[in-house]
């Protein structure tokens, strides 16, 4: 009853051990997870983990890092994938201000191109933001992502933005960074996103909750995330599984 809105089980983390750890997964009760593609490598084998397992589907999208790798070529081959019946949304996409590979505006650029293909398709978005609120909630302004919406992915900012988030019909995601004990813009945003609007995620291998923080991510650890959420809240854990399993099936248009 748990749904894993961001796994990256398509990198070479997981190719000892892939199958076990989709295994351990569903164990733990995590019952859909999507499988999230962000360049070259990892965009094909997301679409095969979707084909291969009924409860997995598969996001498409280019990141922010890499975003000067990327030409209409590109475009043009998301636009492609998009049209499988697994995938569900496109994204991750973003901006990335921690890593300086690709400059800003070249960023900004492939950014609202894959905006724009997004309302096209009329998919939803997943946002990378790193370091980099106010330009993305700028640019999904000007660019009127609110006709599609989608997910703020492992959002680690100030709750002052929670606001403008949801007015362009975007959920928020949480991973590992709300379990940490140095964390408490995380854990005050866990309290303060309405219910129907929250997410949650691992983002493995990365991130991964307390008390594995350090160690590989992976799907299981999700149930860290919503026990954390539930504390915070108030609530039980079902509770928490059952909303954000609902959201998860609304951001994503698919049936129960
Ligand atoms: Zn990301
Ligand atoms: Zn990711």
């Amino acid at each position: 009853m748990l749904f894993d809105t961001h796994v990256h089980l398509n990198v070479k983390q997981f190719d000892q051990d892939r199958r076990q750890v989709i295994e351990r997964a569903k164990e733990a009760g995590v019952e859909n997870m999507v499988v999230v593609g962000f360049d070259h490598e990892t965009i094909p084998k997301a679409i095969a983990l979707a084909e291969q397992f009924d409860f997995i589907y598969a996001a498409v999208g280019w990141h922010p890092v890499d975003a000067i790798d990327f030409t209409s070529q590109e475009l043009d081959w998301l636009e492609e994938l998009s049209k499988h019946s697994k995938v569900v949304a496109l994204g991750e996409m973003g901006l990335d201000y921690h890593w300086d590979k690709s400059p800003k505006d070249v960023q900004k650029d492939v950014f609202r191109t894959q905006i724009r293909l997004a309302k096209k398709l009329n998919m939803p978005i997943i946002i990378h933001n790193r370091e980099a609120t106010e330009d993305i909630i700028e640019i999904l302004q000007d660019e009127d992502a609110k006709t599609v919406g989608g997910i703020m992915h492992c959002y680690n900012d100030s709750p002052d933005y929670i606001q403008a988030c949801l007015e362009m019909n975007f959920y928020l995601s949480l991973g590992g960074p709300v379990t940490f004990k140095n964390a408490p813009l995380p854990k005050e945003v866990a309290k303060r996103v309405p219910l129907d609007r929250l997410l949650i995620e691992t983002d493995c291998p990365f991130l991964a909750p307390h008390p594995n923080r350090g160690k590989r991510n992976e799907p299981a650890y999700v149930r860290l995330v919503a026990e954390q959420i539930a504390e915070l809240r108030g609530l039980s854990l079902e509770e928490v599984a059952k909303a954000t399993t609902d959201n998860a099936h609304r951001v994503f248009n698919l049936s129960i």
